[in-house]
């Protein structure tokens, strides 16, 4: 059964070698994520080595993503590494001034984002275990009010909910990463802590400036602001992560499932896949089953027709990450074949218009009852259109390229073939046997041209 839903695997400790890395790619991983909030440089660069080694070994095409950390913001440190008691409704604040911390305040290192606070506007810390709200705000010092938590401590992350934070998307520490991971022709970077849409072209120009290498680029919604902009930002970049992790600390965690479908359904409209991300198999960090909620929540990646689901902690340091993408592809590939078997049972295209060439490309294959779609596939712009559509049958990129192939991994329904030949020859028979369709009909796509023959 040919799985619809993409598996994006993070790659930590538990998972860089190659004996592991082989068996998680033969289990069911589509796209590789490096994160590059843990390590840097050369040794991402081994990883991603690794990865293209094994791919060509297998011949399977594998997408690799690049993460960038994104201003994730930090406290100083304290007298001691103790941890200070912290009173509801006692003052605490938060200044410029390089010396250590103790009960009633500490340094906020990074002078824009102090700068940025004003009254009313929310501290979360420590993944939202402390709230804070700004009662006064000067140059160089804010007076806060304890609303939530009992004790604080050196270096804790925290969230701005309400923050409009005037600094660049990428730090120094992104730029340094992204220039050498550009070196190594990644097929997807990931911006971290997106707002705006300007964030993407100020990226895009940085990428533009330095190589000629067309790898895409991923938005990631992690911030109020960015969800209340989604169309515009899903209008420039090429993708889009719900990273739920930052999310759900930023946003009251009851609104995270409408935000999500929110997402995906805007997202649909504008022709731009979309991950869902983070703690989808959580529990698996310790255990070698998921939980009754996690199986849930991964099908309904696969019902909500998101274009991937994203392993985090579970693969990069969980006690089996093998198991974790063998449990993965068990649900998606159950849930996908659901859908397809119920097709009008989950909500089939909106807003699209009747006369929209990728709506007839899913019309004429429904009509005609056919066995797969056929994309000879310049670019991904193509099949990730028609894959929008969710006509709910194979759609089979035949690419003459390997970087479009590995870029096609990440959207829904979408086999992507990697094959100069099937793609001079604009041979569909073979490119549909290949895949596994030995009979019925076949819608062929090539640039304007749609046509539909029999395979026999
Ligand atoms: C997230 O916040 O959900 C996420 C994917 O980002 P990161 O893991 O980089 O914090």
């Amino acid at each position: 059964m040919h799985k619809f839903t993409k598996i994006i695997a993070s790659i930590g400790p538990k998972c860089e070698d190659k004996k592991t890395l082989t068996k998680m790619i033969e289990a069911g991983i589509d796209l590789c994520r490096l994160n590059f909030s843990h390590d840097t440089g050369k040794v991402q660069g081994k990883k991603i080595d690794l990865i293209r080694n094994i791919s060509e070994k297998l011949n399977v095409p594998i997408g690799i993503i690049i993460d960038l950390q994104g201003p994730k913001h930090r406290i100083g440190d304290f007298k001691t590494e103790d941890k200070y008691p912290l009173k509801i409704g006692q003052k605490f604040i938060f200044d410029s001034a390089s010396k250590l911390g103790d009960s009633t305040r500490v340094q906020l290192p990074d002078s824009d984002v102090l700068n940025s606070l004003k009254a009313g506007d929310r501290i979360l810390l420590n993944d939202g275990k402390i709230e804070m709200v700004v009662d006064s705000a000067s140059p160089g010092k804010v007076e806060t009010r304890v609303l939530r938590g009992t004790e604080i401590w050196s270096r804790r992350g925290f969230n701005l909910p309400d923050t409009e934070i005037s600094t660049s998307v990428l730090t120094e520490k992104d730029k340094k990463d992204l220039e050498y991971a550009l070196t190594k022709n990644p097929d997807w970077v990931a911006i971290s802590f997106v707002q705006k849409p300007e964030d993407i072209a100020e990226v895009r120009d940085f990428i533009v400036a330095r190589t000629s290498h067309p790898v895409k680029i991923i938005a990631k919604i992690e911030r109020p602001n960015a969800v209340e902009r989604i169309t515009e930002i899903a209008s420039v970049a090429d993708g889009i992560m719900i990273a739920r992790g930052d999310l759900a600390v930023e946003v009251p965690f009851e609104k995270m499932p409408a935000i999500s479908r929110h997402i995906i359904r805007e997202c649909r409209k504008m022709n731009k896949p979309v991950i869902m991300a983070t703690q989808m198999l959580g529990s698996m960090v310790n255990s070698e089953f998921p939980t009754r909620a996690e199986i849930t929540d991964v099908a309904n990646t696969a019902y909500l027709r998101a274009d991937s689901a994203m392993t985090s902690e579970e693969t990069t340091i969980g006690v089996n990450p093998v198991n974790v993408i063998e449990t993965m592809s068990k649900i998606l590939e159950y849930a996908d074949y659901d859908v397809i078997a119920n097709p009008y049972e989950w909500s089939r295209v909106e807003n699209i218009p009747e006369n929209d060439w990728s709506r007839s490309v899913a019309s004429m294959a429904y009509l005609n009852k056919a066995s797969a779609i056929v994309v000879f596939a310049r670019d991904i712009d193509i099949a990730t259109q028609i894959s929008c559509r969710k006509p709910e049958i194979p759609i089979i990129a035949v690419c003459r390229e390997r970087l479009i192939a590995n870029q096609l991994c990440l959207i829904r329904g979408v086999a992507p073939i990697y094959d100069e030949d099937l793609f001079a020859k604009k041979d569909a028979f073979n490119s549909a046997r290949l895949f596994g369709v030995n009979c019925g009909k076949l819608v062929i796509v090539d640039e304007d041209k749609i046509s539909l023959r029999t395979l026999d």
